[in-house]
């Protein structure tokens, strides 16, 4: 049974409800397995064929453990992947040219990728929540698709009081209206004035801020649960056992903000999943990209661009990557990130980042680009991208491009939106308005429950310690 250390290490040994109860590690760190479940060529070959539950179950309960029995766990995951999410592959791919596929992440509640995580995420809370007699709150932060997702996951359990905070002003229509049109007891929207990166550190200090954390019992849901990346493992899993399993290496290219989605394609290769490349997307936001390029992280201002889901100058899961890349010299990633907080960068060494490079590779496309990629999708195969997706591909085309690339490997592009999502970018560069699908399809018309508030500790705070329900 997997057991998980903290990035900083200030904790070890917990085993997968500790981990998903806490969120953020009490050192500021994040929670990583100390080893890989292997996935082996004999577990994909017999995993051929299996629906999506299945497989998920396969491959996530090695990290759950004897934390939550098997049956009602099983129980859990079909609820999810048979009910919620409206195509029967649950992440079917599409063949958009020879050798190049789609895998479409959008088919659940809130159209994003997101739900693939969030849904299970929120069943686990409110099962082991159950079981202790425990309430807990959740606070996020979203520049978009995290918020709505995780308040779809969240409306219905009966344990959990969910804040997301969003920064004012700053996300889509589409999105802002998925989550501030719930009307739940339990569901509260903060609209913060700020960027992204203000509510990610406001989050972030309520968690810093011991009192208030055991006061509330406050949780994460945000990109840096564990248990996110877990459920996102498996649908890497899936699409390459639909390609061609153990006997064929894939690419992702992946259009990347969080770092979280690609996280969970890395953890699936060291599982032992057949992956030729790891392709990461950043958008004119390309913090990601530069470090690829330059071996230094750092920290620049947030402009606003046609994919804000990737809006964000702070991956807050490559930590993760990085404590594997370091050996889990836990002491050495304290330092760095130390340094990243106090002088807004650090480099690694040649070394480092001669191993970075061959697990990665990464490209950034500006608006103009995606834009162009939308348009060339559009007329060359009838396929409609939203502009994140767009992202993806454009990194995904500019890797196999490269002098050397083997044409052979399937590439997959991560359809992480819908594209009636963004419909603005999508009828600008094509010239079509997508529409929504029908179960969304009253979203204009349907009545705002918002509170905005100032990026200021105390008042958040205190509108959290008001509002959350006591046992
Ligand atoms: C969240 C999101 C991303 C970025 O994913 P990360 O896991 O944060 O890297 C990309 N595209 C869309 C549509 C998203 O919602």
């Amino acid at each position: 049974m997997v057991q998980y250390f903290s990035t900083r290490g200030g904790a070890d040994n917990q085993n997968f409800t500790d981990v998903l109860l806490q969120g953020l590690a009490p050192d500021g760190g994040l929670f990583i397995p100390k080893e890989w479940p292997a996935l082996t060529p004999a577990d994909l070959e017999q995993l051929k064929g299996k629906s999506y539950a299945d497989v998920a179950y396969h491959v996530t309960s090695p990290f759950i453990g004897d934390c939550i029995a098997p049956d009602a766990f099983r129980q859990i995951l079909s609820d999810i992947y048979t009910n919620q999410f409206e195509h029967a592959e649950v992440a079917p791919l599409v063949e958009i040219a020879p050798n190049k596929y789609v895998m479409e992440l959008f088919h659940g509640p809130t159209l994003a990728f997101k739900d693939y995580a969030l849904q299970l995420l929120g069943r686990l809370f409110d099962h082991v929540l159950e079981q202790r007699g425990e309430r807990v709150t959740i606070v996020g932060a979203t520049s978009g698709d995290t918020g709505s997702a995780a308040i779809e996951a969240c409306r219905h359990c009966k344990n959990i009081d969910i804040f997301i905070l969003h920064p004012e002003g700053r996300t889509s229509e589409v999105q802002r209206r998925q989550m501030t049109t719930i009307d739940a007891p339990n569901v509260f929207n903060i609209a913060l004035d700020g960027t992204f990166d203000d509510c990610q550190n406001m989050v972030k200090a309520m968690f810093n801020d011991k009192d208030f954390r055991d006061d509330v019992t406050l949780s994460a849901v945000n990109s840096i649960n564990w248990a996110r990346i877990m459920a996102q493992i498996v649908y890497y899993v899936t699409a390459s056992l639909s390609l061609s399993g153990a006997s064929k290496k894939v690419s992702f290219a992946v259009p990347t903000g969080n770092f979280g989605n690609i996280y969970a394609a890395y953890s699936a290769r060291q599982m032992g999943l057949p992956v030729h490349q790891l392709i990461i997307g950043s958008n004119r936001n390309d913090i990601l990209t530069r470090f690829f390029e330059t071996g230094t992280m750092s920290t620049g201002g947030v402009e606003p661009s046609l994919s804000p889901s990737m809006d964000i100058q702070i991956s807050s899961n490559f930590e993760r990557y990085l404590c594997g890349l370091l050996d889990h010299d836990t002491e050495r990633l304290s330092s760095l990130m130390n340094e990243f907080k106090d002088k807004g960068s650090f480099t690694l060494s040649d070394a480092e980042m001669t191993k970075a490079r061959t697990e990665f590779s990464a490209y950034r496309c500006n608006d103009e680009k995606t834009m162009q990629m939308m348009k060339n999708c559009y007329q060359d195969t009838g396929y409609i991208l939203d502009p994140h997706t767009a992202v993806g591909m454009s990194a995904g085309l500019s890797a196999y491009a490269q002098a050397g690339a083997d044409q052979s490997v399937p590439l997959i592009s991560l359809a992480c939106a819908h594209p009636a999502k963004f419909p603005d970018a999508v009828e600008k560069a094509i010239g079509v308005r997508p529409s929504l699908p029908e179960h969304l399809a009253d979203l204009y018309e349907r009545k705002e429950f918002v509170t905005p508030l100032e990026n200021d500790l105390s008042i958040v705070q205190k509108f959290v310690r008001e509002h959350r329900q006591q046992l």
